[in-house]
């Protein structure tokens, strides 16, 4: 068991009456060892020949001095320690407010104000990093609270629904067809997804996707994703264009994220515009960065929400969740995650519901 330690404030002034104390001790042997023998010399080279006359003076100088050091060093001890214990408390404080925070947090309080230490440099650096590092563990501790609630209500719809269907079909109150099995099938499928998206936002995250970047053209990873969406788009009757810059768009770019956040944002255009309707794909450049786009003539974004859309598991119309409930509501917030982690931005734009929506990556050009 760990012993008790004295408190910072009492230690440091305990050094400090330590330090003033032997100060005082060797002044005072000091002036009793130098000034008699001095004030002896200065009367026998004064001519002071009278012994009697001699023995009195030095007796009144030895009383006089003495008195005069002992209470000069008395009053100096005094001032000393005074001004001691008020410059012990402006060292001694700042540390106790930070340990008493400390265990704030140590407690799981992370809304802790710590007073700015302003006694030296290294004493508000500290407290300033201090608040930084609360602060920084609040949002972690309200983003993972979101998240687990977030996850919760994600998971709560499939699960029902998967409940539900087996119910039923061990009371055989519904029959044993093809439809069943569709839709257990499919919430099967959300589930899985969920996973792994769940999986890949946490490591985007973190920054940890593990991206490989190499110098590529952004007309090939635009066509390629292109390629790969138009049978899709095809079964539904949504008409896919790509219009590819003539020049070429060298980015630095892991070509396969980067085909992911294009092969989202074409999986979200193609659910989100209705048959007959158009989607067009642009690559573009000038002369720092290269752009991608992807506008639809769909269902659009109210403008309040064309920046939480990136949100986490914000939908725009939450009622369509179970409806077309191939989505994870992370698709976005991994997008932006690779869109960042390479450097670029990716931001959303509409005019408004009924009117479509274009959604723009910009990456820096490679040079
Ligand atoms: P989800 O898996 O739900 O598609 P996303 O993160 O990919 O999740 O998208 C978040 C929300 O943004 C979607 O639920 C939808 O409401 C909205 N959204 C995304 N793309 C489009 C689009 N092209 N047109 C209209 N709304 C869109």
């Amino acid at each position: 068991m760990s012993r008790r330690r004295p408190r910072l404030a009492s230690r440091l002034m305990t050094a400090q009456a330590v330090v003033v104390g032997v100060g005082a001790a060797t002044l005072l042997v000091a002036a009793a060892l130098v000034a008699p023998r001095l004030f002896h010399e200065h009367l026998a080279s004064a001519g002071v020949d009278s012994s009697g006359v001699r023995l009195h003076a030095e007796e009144a100088f030895t009383s006089a001095f003495g008195i005069s050091v002992v209470v000069g060093t008395a009053m100096s001890l005094l001032a000393a320690l005074a001004t001691s214990w008020l410059l012990v408390r402006r060292i001694s404080q700042p540390v106790e407010d930070l340990a008493r925070s400390a265990q704030e947090v140590a407690n799981g309080h992370f809304d802790v104000d710590v007073p700015d230490a302003i006694f030296s440099r290294e004493l508000q650096q500290l407290s300033s990093s201090f608040t930084d590092m609360a602060r920084r563990l609040a949002e972690t501790e309200s983003s993972r609270t979101q998240l687990v609630a977030d996850m919760a209500h994600e998971l709560r719809t499939p699960l029902a629904t998967l409940e539900a269907y087996i119910d039923a079909l061990e009371d055989e109150v519904m029959p044993r067809d093809a439809a069943a099995w569709t839709t257990m099938r499919t919430q099967v499928a959300r589930l899985r997804r969920l996973a792994g998206d769940l999986r890949e936002s946490a490591a985007a995250a973190e920054h940890a996707l593990g991206m490989v970047m190499e110098p590529l053209d952004g007309r090939d990873v635009a066509m390629a994703a292109v390629d790969a969406a138009l049978p899709r788009y095809a079964a539904k009757d949504v008409d896919l264009k790509y219009l590819g810059c003539p020049a070429a768009c060298p980015v630095s770019a892991d070509s396969m994220r980067l085909q992911q956040v294009l092969a989202n944002l074409l999986d979200n255009a193609l659910r989100h515009t209705p048959t007959g309707g158009t989607v067009t794909v642009t690559t573009n450049r000038d002369a720092t960065s290269m752009t991608l786009t992807v506008a639809d003539t769909g269902e659009g974004i109210p403008s309040a929400q064309l920046t939480s859309v990136f949100d986490r598991f914000h939908r725009v119309d939450p009622s369509r969740v179970s409806v077309d409930g191939s989505g994870s509501g992370l698709g976005l917030t991994i997008a932006r995650a690779i869109v960042v982690d390479h450097g670029g931005t990716i931001t959303a734009a509409s005019k408004g519901l009924g009117h479509g929506s274009t959604f723009t990556v910009r990456l820096p050009a490679l040079r």
